[in-house]
């Protein structure tokens, strides 16, 4: 028995527009990083030992690619939420920040330890913060053709109720017309995850969705990503830097016990 060739047979590829990209990798001003680390050696030199701590990226609404500034919220006591990020908390910090700025990330220390990875209480905070930065950090990447096996084509009060039980979909124009195309736009949304150490260390991720407007299809990826530091000439001052120690010294409580993450690890 013989097949014949069914290549004829093959639903063309949809027509698919690119009309933008997600970032590939993390931009941040050096002033930023430099806070960061600032933030850990100040929680160093205010409560003797090294602690964990987390914060939000954020960057300007009119460039949410470049991470600026490093915001601090208040760091919990209670340990199940101190690396346990939720979306009250993170909206909470939102609504304290000028308009001009928004959220593109999170960023937390492990403190003196050597992990230089992220933890499975880690992963969950990625989701938490990519659920709720989706909104701001959206763009269009693309148009797509939606394939419709049956689309109906239909005129403006020219059908009748029953032309209506046929087909998948159907369309209807102010005019006749014989052929249609129907091209959503997808959507993608981003992310920042920055893990540092206190020796200088820092490993870093993307975390991506992209979201068909009409069907709906949805896909998450994440990626480990480089940084590319943006130096803008802004730099910590003195002053500044005695105003972040107060800031650290009333928003990050020093704690005993271990936090859920640190036992996940032992
Ligand atoms: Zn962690």
């Amino acid at each position: 028995m013989r097949f014949k060739d069914l290549s004829h047979l093959k639903r063309p590829e949809p027509l698919t527009i690119t009309l933008g990209n997600l970032p590939q990798h993390i931009l941040m001003t050096k002033y930023a990083k430099d806070k960061a680390f600032k933030i850990s050696e100040r929680v160093g030199a205010i409560f003797e030992k090294s602690f964990e701590w987390y914060g939000f990226t954020l960057a300007n609404t009119d460039h949410p690619e470049l991470i600026t500034d490093i915001g601090l919220p208040q760091n919990d006591l209670n340990l199940q939420d101190y690396t346990t990020l939720g979306s009250q908390r993170i909206a909470e910090f939102q609504e304290s920040l000028p308009e001009d700025l928004l959220i593109n990330g999170w960023i937390h220390s492990h403190g003196d330890l050597n992990y230089r990875h992220f933890s499975k209480t880690d992963e969950q905070n990625h989701v938490t913060v990519l659920d709720f930065v989706a909104a701001r950090t959206r763009k269009p990447l693309a148009k797509k053709e939606i394939a419709i096996q049956d689309l109906v084509l239909l005129e403006k009060d020219r059908f009748v109720e029953t032309d209506l039980e046929r087909g998948s979909i159907c369309l209807i124009t102010d005019g006749p017309i014989t052929e249609a195309k129907i091209m959503e736009t997808i959507y993608g949304s981003f992310c920042y995850s920055i893990v540092i150490g206190d020796k200088g260390w820092h490993e870093q991720e993307i975390h991506c969705r992209e979201m068909g407007i009409l069907s709906g299809h949805t896909t998450v990826r994440s990626q480990a990503a480089n940084i590319e530091f943006v130096d803008t000439g802004r730099s910590l001052s003195q002053s500044y830097i005695n105003e972040l120690s107060n800031e650290v010294e009333e928003k990050i409580k020093a704690h005993t016990d271990p936090p859920p993450e640190m036992i996940e690890r032992m």
